[in-house]
């Protein structure tokens, strides 16, 4: 896609530090560095998000998740854990809408980076997630 910042990384148009490629994926270093060695791993091809992955590509890309987590884990003794984050839609903070997979390696808790999930759990009864969960499960069928 020509005004995409990621396709012009992935044809090096755009300069980038590369951790991992191959034929179907790029991994390089995320320009803001929440933390030291924040990596992207995207798609060669281009999809927007999530919700445009059929099965052949998510084998190709999703798969690739573990290892390249478990190279960046073992880049460095000082790092203690690993965020992975997929941001989909503009609402979910995706800026870039190359779909890209966030390695944020986490030093402690102090490290600059935090994400907070709220506890909304007083708001639903026993019938409200029935209810949510029905109405997912049916996508399935
Ligand atoms: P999003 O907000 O879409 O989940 O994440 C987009 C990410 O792309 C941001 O963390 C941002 O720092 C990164 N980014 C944006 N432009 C560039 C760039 O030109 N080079 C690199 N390496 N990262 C970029
Ligand atoms: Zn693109």
């Amino acid at each position: 896609m020509d005004d995409c910042i990621f396709c012009k990384i992935i044809k090096g148009e755009i300069p980038s530090i590369t951790v991992y490629e191959d034929d179907d994926v790029k991994a390089f270093l995320d320009i803001s560095q929440a933390t030291k060695g924040h990596t992207l791993l995207v798609p060669k091809k281009h999809v927007q998000d999530i919700f445009a992955y059929d099965d052949a590509l998510a084998q190709k890309v999703l798969t690739k998740i573990p290892m390249v987590a478990q190279a960046i884990k073992d880049s460095d003794p000082k790092i203690l854990g690993l965020n992975i984050v997929n941001n989909n839609g503009e609402v979910a903070y995706q800026s870039v809408f190359h779909s890209h997979i966030h390695f944020i390696p986490r030093y402690g808790k102090d490290d600059g980076f935090s994400m907070a999930f709220s506890d909304n759990s007083a708001k639903y009864d026993q019938d409200a997630l029935n209810q949510t969960a029905a109405a997912i499960k049916a996508q399935f069928n």
